[in-house]
């Protein structure tokens, strides 16, 4: 979690980085496996509160929540919204939220399908991969 498989795959880490240029914010996480082929969901990596849900044409959708166990702000991006998921709505542990989304212009930039997840303290991002180790969720680079 947030992908629903038992270990996280970082496609692009968090920091600086060449392309596209600038600080990642957070990590990209695959969400399919490809043979055979399986579209993974989003799910709430802990108790959560959903606080904003946004959409943008070139990046899909935004889910903001704050993590009720962890107190972190949580961002998952590149998503469309679980149906009945709304603003202000707490939801459990393992819930799906989401299921990834790939615009037309990221298709065009060759954006493989991922999510895009942030960690937040009360004023800027983190590695989420601390996240992870706190939470014990296993990940790996590839
Ligand atoms: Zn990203």
């Amino acid at each position: 979690m947030p992908v629903n498989r038992h270990t996280q795959i970082i496609v692009s880490p968090f920091g600086p980085r060449a392309w596209p240029p600038g600080f990642h914010r957070g990590v990209d996480l695959r969400t399919v496996i490809r043979e055979p082929f399986k579209q993974l969901f989003i799910v709430a990596p802990e108790n959560i509160k959903i606080i904003k849900i946004g959409w943008q044409d070139k990046w899909g959708g935004n889910i903001i929540a704050r993590g009720l166990d962890s107190g972190y702000k949580l961002k998952f991006i590149h998503v469309k919204e679980a149906d009945g998921l709304a603003e202000g709505k707490t939801v459990e542990t393992g819930t799906i939220i989401a299921r990834p989304v790939t615009t037309d212009y990221m298709k065009e930039r060759n954006f493989w399908q991922h999510l895009h997840f942030e960690t937040w303290g009360p004023v800027k991002p983190f590695d989420p991969v601390k996240y992870f180790d706190e939470r014990g969720i296993k990940y790996e680079y590839k």
